[in-house]
C-alpha cells in the first residue's frame, strides 16, 4: 500500500499542487539566493493555528521587509511583534526572533530534523516540515490536515488526541524516501482541498482505491475527536486613557499572555483568573462596552472603560498618537477594544 499511496499522491501533486507564495512548483528549483529555508520556516511558523488566506499578506510583508533570516535576526524585537499583530499566538513571534538570531549566529539553517529541533522555539512539527520541504530530508510531517487524511486512509477509529501515535506510525509507513518535501506538501494539499473535514471528495481523490475509511463508509466521521471540555470564561477590564489626541499604551510583561506587545492598561486578568477590577487611575470612567475574545485555553469578556482629558497615567507606558494607532501593533484583543473606545 505504501508505495502505491506515495506514487499516486505525488502524481496528483504534480498536476494539482496549490500555488502558494512560499512554494516552488513541483520539480522547479528553489530560489538561488539562499532564502529558501528561511521562506519555508517562516511560512510554517505563520501557518500554525492560522489559515492560508490569513497568512498570505503577513508572509508578503515579512519577506519584503526582512528578505533573509539575517535581516530578521537584526530587526528589533518590538518591530517584529508589531508586524505580527493580528496573527495571534504572539509567543510565536518572540520565538521567531530568537530562532532567527540563533540561525544567523550559526551561519544558516541546519539541514537535519534533529538539529532543527534544537533551535529555540522550533517544535517537532516545524522541524520535520523544514527538513522535508527545504532540504528534501525524509521526515514524517503531521499537521491537522495530514492527521485527517491518515486517520481516514487507515480507518483509525481511536479518538484524538490518543490516536496521534497510531496516526504517526501510519504516516511514517507511507512516507517515501524520495521527494519527501513534495510528499509532505501533497498530503497537506489533499487534506486542504479534497479530504476536507466535513465533505471529503472521495470521487476526486487519488487515494480512493487504497482508502480503508472510504471502503468502510462515511469517512467524514474520522478522525474521531474526544468531546471538548468547555473553556473557562474570565472577566477583565481594559482602560482607554486619552489626552490631547493620544492614548496611553503600556508594554505587557515579556513572558505572560501577549507578552512584549503594546496594549491598553488592564486589571491583570489571565488564563487562571479574573482581573482585580481596579483601574490604574482615579476619576470618572465611562463604559464603552464589552469585547469577547477566545484564546486557546479560555474565553475572555473584557469591559472597556474610557477616561478622556486624563490628568496623568499610571505606571510606565507611552502616549501614542491616535492618528498613528494602526502602527502600534496592538494584538487583536486590544485592537477590538480600541475600536470600541474610538466609536464611543
Ligand atoms: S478517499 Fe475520501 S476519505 Fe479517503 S483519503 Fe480520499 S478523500 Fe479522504
Amino acid at each position: 500500500m505504501a508505495a502505491t499511496v506515495s506514487e499516486h499522491l505525488l502524481d496528483w501533486y504534480d498536476a494539482h499542487a496549490r500555488d502558494l507564495p512560499w512554494r516552488v512548483r513541483p520539480g522547479a528549483a528553489p530560489p538561488a539566493d539562499g532564502s529558501w529555508p528561511y521562506r519555508v520556516w517562516l511560512s510554517e511558523v505563520m501557518l500554525q493555528q492560522t489559515t492560508v488566506a490569513a497568512v498570505k499578506p503577513y508572509f508578503e510583508a515579512f519577506t519584503t521587509r526582512w528578505p533573509t533570516v539575517e535581516a530578521l535576526a537584526a530587526a528589533p524585537e518590538e518591530d517584529v511583534m508589531a508586524a505580527w499583530a493580528g496573527l495571534g499566538y504572539y509567543s510565536r513571534a518572540r520565538n521567531l526572533v530568537q530562532c532567527a538570531r540563533a540561525v544567523a549566529r550559526r551561519g544558516g539553517f541546519p539541514q537535519t530534523e534533529a538539529e532543527l529541533r534544537e533551535l529555540p522555539g522550533l517544535g517537532a512539527y516545524t522541524a520535520a516540515a523544514v527538513a522535508a520541504i527545504a532540504f528534501g530530508q525524509r521526515a514524517v510531517v503531521v499537521d491537522a490536515n495530514v492527521e485527517r487524511v491518515v486517520a481516514r486512509l487507515f480507518a483509525i477509529e481511536a479518538p484524538l488526541p490518543g490516536a496521534r501515535k497510531p496516526i504517526r506510525v501510519a504516516a511514517d509507513a507511507i512516507t517515501p524516501d524520495h521527494r519527501a518535501g513534495d510528499f509532505a506538501q501533497a498530503m497537506m494539499d489533499l487534506g486542504a482541498t479534497i479530504c476536507t473535514s466535513r465533505d471529503p471528495k472521495c470521487l476526486l481523490c487519488p487515494l480512493s482505491q487504497a482508502c480503508r475509511g472510504r471502503a468502510a463508509g462515511d469517512p467524514a466521521r474520522l478522525p474521531v475527536k474526544a468531546p471538548k471540555k468547555p473553556k473557562p470564561l474570565r472577566q477583565g477590564q481594559a482602560y482607554w486613557i486619552e489626552r490631547e489626541g493620544a492614548v496611553w499604551l503600556v508594554k505587557r510583561a515579556g513572558t505572560g499572555m501577549l507578552g512584549g506587545m503594546r496594549a491598553l492598561p488592564d486589571d491583570g486578568w489571565s488564563a487562571r483568573g479574573d482581573g482585580s477590577g481596579e483601574p490604574p487611575l482615579q476619576g470618572v470612567w465611562e463604559s464603552a462596552g464589552l469585547v469577547r475574545h477566545t484564546f486557546t485555553h479560555f474565553a475572555l469578556e473584557l469591559s472597556v472603560h474610557i477616561q478622556r482629558d486624563a490628568p496623568a497615567a499610571g505606571g510606565s507606558g507611552e502616549w501614542w498618537p491616535l492618528d498613528r494607532l494602526d502602527e502600534a501593533g496592538l494584538p487583536t484583543l486590544f485592537a477590538k477594544a480600541a475600536r470600541l473606545a474610538l466609536a464611543d
